[in-house]
Formats: C-alpha cells, sequence, structure tokens
C-alpha cells in the first residue's frame, strides 16, 4: 500500500500559467519567445536564467537539434532500474516514445496526460505524483525520472514539489523544455547533473552503495560524455602506467556509478557542454580536465594535463607519452587521409574528430557544432584555429551548408540535412552521428579508425558525379514528387501570392 504524503497547500503551489491552453496551446511552433513569456508569467524565470547560464545560445539561438527531451528521455532509458515518465503534450511524447523505440529502447516510457482543465486547476500535478506514487516500486526500481516538456514547464507545473523519495525509491523532477534547452546533447548534461545533485547529497549524508565491480583500488578519472564502448577501455589502458583507472562514464547506466564518478581523483570533460554536471563536481572538489587523448598531440597533452591534475611524477607522464606515440603515429601513417572536408555535428565531439581528421593528413577547413563555447573545448579550439580550420559554435544549418558552399569539400561530414544537401550537389556526405560516433577515437585504437570510412567515401565522387548526371533535371524544386503527367510550372501564381503575402504584411504593420 502506498501512503500518499500531502498536497502542497494552494498558497504555496505556484500559479499555473493559462496562457498554455489557449487556442493552439504552445509548443514548437508558437516560437520559443511565446514559450518564454508563458514561463516567465508562471514563474518559471529561475529555470530560465539558469538554462541561459548554462547552455548560452549566442551569438543566435537557432542550432538545429530534434526536440531536446530526447537527450535526457536517453539517458534514462539507458539506466537500469530507472522510470521514465513524460508530462507534456500527446503529439511531443509521440514523437519522444516514437524515437526511443525506434532506438531500441526496449521498455515502457510513462506518460501523465493533460487536458486544458487539469493543467489550468492543478489536477495535472496531482496525477504526475500519483502516478509516481503508483511506479514506485523498490523492487523495480531505484529511480523515476519525470520529465516536463514544453507546455507543463511554460505553465509552472511544479514537479520541486515532489517527495524526493518514496518507499525508498528516488523521484528525480526535471523541466527540459525546447525554449530552454537548446540542444538534446545538453538535455542529457540537465538529467545527469540532477542525477549528480541527488547523488552528491546521498554520499555527503552517509555512506552510499559501492560500484557493481567493487571500489577502485587506484584513483581514477571519471570520463565525462557517452562515447564508443571501445574508448573507456583504451583510456583505462592509456592511464595505467600513471598510476590511474578510467572511471565511470558519465551519462552512467546505473545508478550507484554516480557515487563512483563523484569519488574520482579528476574529471575529464571529454564532451565540454556538461556544465551542470561539472557544476556538481566541482562542487565535490573534483578539478576538470578538457579536451581528450585523441591522436599524438591531443593524447601527449592530455596525459600531462591528467598527470598534472592528479600529482602524478612527470617522468611516470613521459614514460607513458613515449610508449602511446610511436604506436599512435604508426596507425596514423597506415591509414592517412587526403582531401577536403568540412564537418558539422551536434553531439560535442565535433572538434576531437576534427583533430584526428587533421593529424591523418586530411585538409579541414570547417566545424560547425550545435554544442556552445566553453572553457573545456578551448584547448581544441585553439588547436584547430591555428591550423586554419574554421570553428563555428552553435552553428546554424544555414551556416554549415555556406561553409559546404564555400569550401566545396571532397567529403561533407555532417548531420542529416547537411549529408542530403551535400548528395544533391553530387558531394560524398557521411552521417556524423551514425558513422562518425560509432567509432573509437581515442588513443592508438582511434588513430586511424575513421581513416577507411573516409577516403572509401571521398572516392565515390565519380559515382556521385554519374548519379547526379544521370538524375539531373528529375524531381527538382516544383517538380519534385509523384506525378500522372508531367507537372506545369505555374511563376504567375507564385508571384501573386507574394504579391498578396507583401500586401498583406504592409496591413498589418500599419494597425497600431
Ligand atoms: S517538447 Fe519537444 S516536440 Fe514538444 S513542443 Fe517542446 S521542443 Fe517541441
Amino acid at each position: 500500500m502506498t501512503v500518499h504524503q500531502p498536497l502542497p497547500d494552494a498558497a504555496s503551489a505556484p500559479a499555473i500559467n493559462t496562457a498554455a491552453t489557449q487556442g493552439d496551446g504552445l509548443g514548437c511552433h508558437s516560437g520559443k519567445q511565446a514559450l518564454r513569456d508563458a514561463a516567465t508569467a508562471a514563474g518559471n524565470s529561475e529555470m530560465l536564467e539558469r538554462f541561459a547560464k548554462d547552455y548560452p545560445v549566442g551569438p543566435h539561438d537557432k542550432p538545429q537539434s530534434m526536440c531536446p527531451a530526447f537527450g535526457s528521455l536517453r539517458v534514462g532509458l539507458r539506466m537500469r532500474r530507472t522510470a521514465t515518465v513524460l508530462s507534456g503534450s500527446a503529439c511531443c511524447v509521440y514523437g519522444l516514445t516514437f524515437t526511443s523505440h525506434f532506438y531500441g529502447a526496449r521498455r515502457s516510457v510513462g506518460y501523465v496526460p493533460f487536458n486544458s482543465e487539469t493543467l489550468v486547476t492543478g489536477k495535472l500535478f496531482e496525477d504526475i505524483r500519483e502516478a509516481v506514487f503508483q511506479l514506485a516500486d523498490p523492487a523495480l526500481y531505484d529511480t523515476i525520472v519525470v520529465t516536463n516538456l514544453c507546455v507543463p514547464s511554460a505553465s509552472g507545473v511544479p514537479l520541486r514539489l515532489l517527495p524526493k523519495e518514496i518507499n525508498g525509491v528516488r523521484i528525480i523532477g526535471i523541466d527540459v523544455p525546447g525554449f530552454g534547452v537548446p540542444t538534446h546533447a545538453e538535455a542529457k548534461d540537465v538529467l545527469a547533473g540532477a542525477m549528480l545533485a541527488y547523488a552528491r547529497k546521498e554520499a555527503e549524508a552517509g555512506p552510499v552503495q559501492a560500484p557493481r565491480a567493487g571500489k577502485a583500488q587506484r584513483p581514477t578519472v571519471t570520463l565525462l560524455g557517452e562515447m564508443f564502448p571501445a574508448d573507456p577501455v583504451g583510456i583505462g589502458m592509456m592511464l595505467e602506467p600513471l598510476g590511474l583507472a578510467a572511471g565511470p562514464v558519465v551519462p552512467t547506466r546505473e545508478w550507484r556509478e554516480l557515487y563512483a564518478a563523484l569519488d574520482c581523483a579528476v574529471v575529464a570533460a571529454i564532451h565540454p557542454f556538461y556544465t551542470a554536471s561539472i557544476r556538481e563536481f566541482e562542487a565535490a572538489g573534483r578539478s576538470i580536465v578538457g579536451s581528450g587523448p585523441v591522436v599524438v598531440e591531443g593524447t601527449v597533452a592530455w596525459l600531462s594535463a591528467i598527470g598534472e591534475a592528479c600529482g602524478v611524477a612527470k617522468p611516470l607522464v613521459e614514460a607513458a607519452q613515449n610508449r602511446l606515440v610511436p604506436a599512435i603515429r604508426g596507425a596514423l601513417s597506415a591509414m592517412p587521409i587526403s582531401g577536403r572536408i568540412t564537418l558539422s555535428g551536434y553531439e560535442g565531439s565535433e572538434l576531437l574528430v576534427a583533430r584526428l581528421l587533421v593529424e591523418s593528413g586530411a585538409d579541414l577547413r570547417y566545424v560547425g557544432t550545435a554544442c556552445p563555447r566553453t572553457p573545456w573545448s578551448e584547448t581544441d579550439r585553439e588547436w584547430l584555429a591555428a591550423r586554419g580550420v574554421m570553428v563555428n559554435f552553435r552553428a546554424t544549418l544555414e551556416e554549415d551548408l555556406a561553409a559546404m558552399a564555400e569550401f566545396q569539400p571532397d567529403l561533407a561530414i555532417g548531420t542529416t540535412p547537411v549529408v542530403q544537401k551535400a548528395k544533391q550537389l553530387g558531394i560524398p556526405g557521411l552521417y556524423f552521428t551514425n558513422l562518425i560516433s560509432a567509432r573509437p577515437l581515442f588513443g592508438p585504437a582511434g588513430a586511424g579508425s575513421l581513416a577507411q570510412v573516409v577516403n572509401a567515401a571521398i572516392g565515390n565522387k565519380g559515382r556521385m558525379d554519374a548519379m547526379k548526371a544521370f538524375f539531373a533535371g528529375v524531381g527538382e524544386g516544383d517538380t519534385a514528387g509523384t506525378w500522372q503527367d508531367t507537372p506545369q510550372l505555374h511563376p504567375d501564381f507564385r508571384e501573386k501570392f507574394a504579391r498578396r503575402a507583401a500586401k498583406a504584411k504592409a496591413a498589418a504593420e500599419e494597425i497600431p
């Protein structure tokens, strides 16, 4: 039997903003400003300020990303004994669950639906609370993660008033609105940061569970950011001569790993945008090292920085470097890359991949990342800039495409729309997420790992040209699609409607 705690009284409960229920409601379609205004009206300006600080959007706020909440949802779905519950519009939840299952979630996503009435009256919060109490079975779960999507975030549904723990099951409520968290990569940090904050308080309060494989015998380096499964193993081997070990990867796959992650000697911000998580590590007294052990110069610099942060004697660090460098050089020279490349992505590892390409011999001209510039990406940014590579943080699709047009690469590595455009132009393209992120990146295993796929793609230029020539003029622009007859173009219609739209715009601007 579950014992429900009393609900917060009406006076202490924040006002629900009814704007979200008006007209077509609020969502991606209503624009970020409308949602931000609604959130401010609902007393959620503190949340917006925190997001603005953690995930600054400048110089613009248009990086292309899927619904950000997918990032945090995926982190929760990958954790053992963790239930995930979404609160948001049905269309958002449909899209998010569809994508989760497309990527093999293999477990249910909880959903607390709402309508205008339950949102306005505060019943939605009661429904979420009830759902959490029903789910909180310690035999099944360590943690329940409840996520407010855009409308509940904009309306101020107060997840912070949920009990912190029910029957020994931790309850974590987070807001992940698309109008506050710019990319799905940063949404991973929202949940990782919230979990680390919770775990840190538990560890400060008393003894906590040891890692499944027991406590590490050597000081550990926590690895921040999702990476190819072989990479933490390879990093562990590189750290061994320094008397160190690779610690957990954050986001973790299990709650107890969070304690081990916090109990490290140093944190390696392999993905440099985990601002909320870094705040928790710093609060736990841990220092942070940026960049990663990528190819020769990156590995040498990273081992030095880790050694320094952990007080490792210099000769030990130098011995490790001297052992690794020939192996990495050997792998690089066996698999060189030749060709001009532009690169864009939204994973957070773009700058490291860029370094790998440059040291492999590629003529890399541009790196665009949807993620922001942070202190932990500075080393890589400086290294790339010194080699004439243009680095663009918070890159938009338009900027990525403009770079491709400007540099006319032999290969465009990028997001789906970048690659689609490249192929349309007859430029070979590779998807960053599927084909580049799915390979080892670090140390000797990373060096040369991209050469085969990159060189094969560049070698396809002749086939791209042949295909482009064969399909030239078929299904382009207004004639795209499937037609019974040859499409007749009517440019006069376009002019007519453009005139009408301009007239309507001018009339609207005249209204005081
Ligand atoms: S939750 Fe995601 S899909 Fe829904 S309105 Fe927000 S950004 Fe769009």
